[in-house]
């Protein structure tokens, strides 16, 4: 490559970072400035297609023979971790019927602490992600925090890591917490249903969800969270027991397990769908005001 296509393509890297820091600035007149204008149509994930009028999601059937193939995930990181890698589509979804236990239940009465919980629990193989993990990713952040974050599982840079959300999704997520005053690990901790990585970054199976989801819950008992916000339509679908898409999903209040529960889209689908940055920035307000709401402030 000569110099002056370098000098291009670094020009035009810088410009696309400017461009997406920009977004999550809190805008002085007004998200509208920031936002950029939709782009050009092209396929979306299947997901995010708008809602037709009246229409009903139905359930989707559960891959057969446990196999969910690989697909373009919204909300998900993608094959290879969060750099925008691209897998292929069109596998079934699994469906999520596991069923909702006691709310006052607790799947692990030994553990009080977070840490303690987290060092029991750190060599699971309950189910097959934990022959194929490299690191376990129980989550990150302030033990008592009053918003938790979750996502769906660990993508590559996670299960190399050991930790949530890092790579560029995790440094958009962190400035989507900043345009609120909001930070990673001071009142904020964030995890993922599965803390163990799918291979291939494949949908959760429900098989897994089951044996992982008590480790959640145990999660939440201890953080005794004020509001929990769902990344992606996978993690909202689990939480919530739905096949709703996300569209449906976001912009109103629900409830798990006694916690106020809201869905916004997941970081690493902004990355490649720049034009779901504005719903979330309507979703990142609400999420700031009823925490602010539920602190009392
Ligand atoms: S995904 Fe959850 S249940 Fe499966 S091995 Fe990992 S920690 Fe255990």
């Amino acid at each position: 490559m000569d110099d002056s296509l370098k000098r291009d393509a670094a020009r035009a890297l810088a410009q696309r970072a400017a461009r997406e820091h920009r977004l999550w600035v809190r805008p002085a007149g007004g998200i509208g400035e920031h936002v950029r204008p939709p782009q050009p149509a092209t396929r979306r994930p299947r997901d995010e297609r708008p809602d037709p009028a009246g229409a009903v999601e139905r359930p989707r059937a559960a891959p057969a023979g446990g196999a969910a193939g690989l697909r373009e995930r919204e909300g998900d990181t993608p094959a290879g971790g969060d750099t925008g890698e691209s897998f292929p589509r069109g596998a079934p979804e699994p469906e999520y019927g596991i069923p909702i236990a006691g709310q006052l239940e607790d799947p692990f009465p030994a553990y009080t602490d977070i840490a303690a919980f987290e060092r029991a629990i750190c060599n699971c193989r309950k189910c097959p992600l934990g022959q194929t993990r490299q690191k376990f990713v129980f989550g990150v952040g302030d033990p008592h925090a009053d918003l938790v974050l979750i996502g769906e599982a660990p993508g590559a840079e996670e299960d190399r890591l050991g930790e949530p959300f890092v790579g560029r999704a995790g440094k958009l997520l962190d400035q989507i917490l900043a345009a609120v005053d909001l930070k990673r690990g001071e009142g904020v901790y964030i995890c993922n249903i599965l803390k163990c990585r799918p291979p291939q970054n494949r949908d959760p199976l429900p098989s897994e969800v089951s044996e992982c989801e008590p480790h959640l819950v145990k999660q939440l008992q201890l953080l005794e969270p004020k509001l929990i916000v769902a990344l992606g339509r996978v993690a909202a679908q689990v939480l919530l027991r739905t096949s709703d898409s996300l569209s449906r999903m976001r912009g109103k209040l629900h409830d798990y397990r006694g916690v106020p529960l809201m869905v916004t889209y997941h970081p690493a689908a902004l990355l490649r769908n720049p034009q779901w940055k504005r719903p979330t920035w309507e979703d990142v307000q609400m999420m700031k005001k009823t925490l602010d709401d539920a602190r009392g402030g």
